[in-house]
């Protein structure tokens, strides 16, 4: 009797992993910069990149996408900066995967090519750090009114999976008795390669900054 031989498929998390590589490729081919920006709920995500879209796009094209569990909110709202936009309804799933932002991606680029794409990830601190999405850049945005002075330490892969760390509404940092340069230094022994920069979307200080620091990050100008 003749046996048969099954190959092992590729496990679950390396096929993923494989399409976000691919997302990648296809991104730098047609020089496209996408930056996955991650955060909890609350703490101005959505705010952040509306002003960084502001600042950058007189001379950039940008393009939004945004996760979501439901409603197209986020979306609805970068729209209303003419910047063509896409939101990924996860359902359940309290993080972005890349065969959905490739499925996004898709979509985006029947509007024409842009320079930048922001993917405003779920709002969570955990799981979206284990899936790469192809973007070039994790942003991590942390607000000083959750959490505390003890946040960065509590999500050490949150803030070692990041590349840029905002500190978001310095404005109030005084009334949750935040110590924003304490902060700054916490951040960068846990992480000495990661950029961090307070600002604050509201009053719009250290936005400039920010997005200075971001096209430093993503090699242009
Ligand atoms: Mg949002
Ligand atoms: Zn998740």
């Amino acid at each position: 009797m003749s046996v048969k031989v099954l190959q092992a498929k590729i496990s679950v998390l390396e096929a993923h992993d494989r399409i976000a590589q691919r997302v990648r490729q296809t991104l730098n081919e047609m020089n496209i910069k996408m930056i996955d920006v991650l955060g909890g709920p609350g703490a101005g995500k959505t705010s952040i990149i509306k002003q960084l879209v502001t600042r950058l796009k007189d001379k950039f094209k940008i393009a939004y996408i945004g996760g979501d569990l439901a409603t197209a909110k986020d979306a609805e709202e970068l729209s209303k900066l003419n910047v063509p936009s896409i939101q990924i309804n996860t359902g359940t799933e309290c993080h972005l995967e890349a065969p959905w932002v490739e499925d996004a991606l898709k979509e985006l680029l029947k509007e024409g090519k842009p320079d930048i794409i922001f993917v405003e990830n779920v709002g969570n601190l955990i799981c979206p750090f284990e899936f790469d999405i192809g973007a070039h850049v994790r942003m991590l945005i942390f607000s000083v009114d959750s959490g505390g002075k003890e946040k960065f330490e509590k999500y050490p892969i949150a803030v070692l999976r990041s590349s840029i760390i905002v500190i978001n509404k310095i404005d109030v940092a005084n009334i949750f008795d935040i110590n924003v340069e304490e902060l700054i230094q916490t951040g960068k022994k846990m992480n000495p390669k990661a950029e961090i920069v307070a600002v604050s979307a509201k009053t719009g200080e250290g936005i400039d900054k920010l997005a200075d620091i971001l096209l430093k990050h993503l090699r242009i100008k």
